[in-house]
């Protein structure tokens, strides 16, 4: 069985009733968006809205906040560096209660 190319009306060249490239493209496309929309979603878990934080942040946040969750002593978790992070120190007393 022959198959012949044909050109879509993206402009791209293949087989089959539609263009391929276009629908991985589509597909990447969708994949990204659902990770950001998985990613947006992750916050309505959180204790505290870290929603304005960048992304380095909120991850080192949620981690202490997991961390105290766990009854471990923040004071004990990454140490010298937590120092640096005057939001995440200042934030947990008002979850501790
Ligand atoms: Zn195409």
């Amino acid at each position: 069985m022959s198959r012949r190319k044909k050109n879509f009306p993206c402009g791209h060249k293949g087989y089959g009733q539609r263009c391929h490239r276009c629908a991985q493209e589509q597909m990447a496309r969708n994949e990204k968006q659902q990770q950001k929309n998985a990613w947006e979603e992750t916050f309505s878990k959180d204790t505290i809205d870290l929603r304005p934080f960048p992304k380095n942040v909120v991850l080192k946040a949620r981690q202490i906040l997991t961390a105290l969750a766990n009854q471990q002593d923040y004071r004990h978790f990454h140490g010298k560096r937590l120092r640096h992070d005057r939001f995440v120190i200042t934030q947990i007393p008002h979850f501790k209660k």
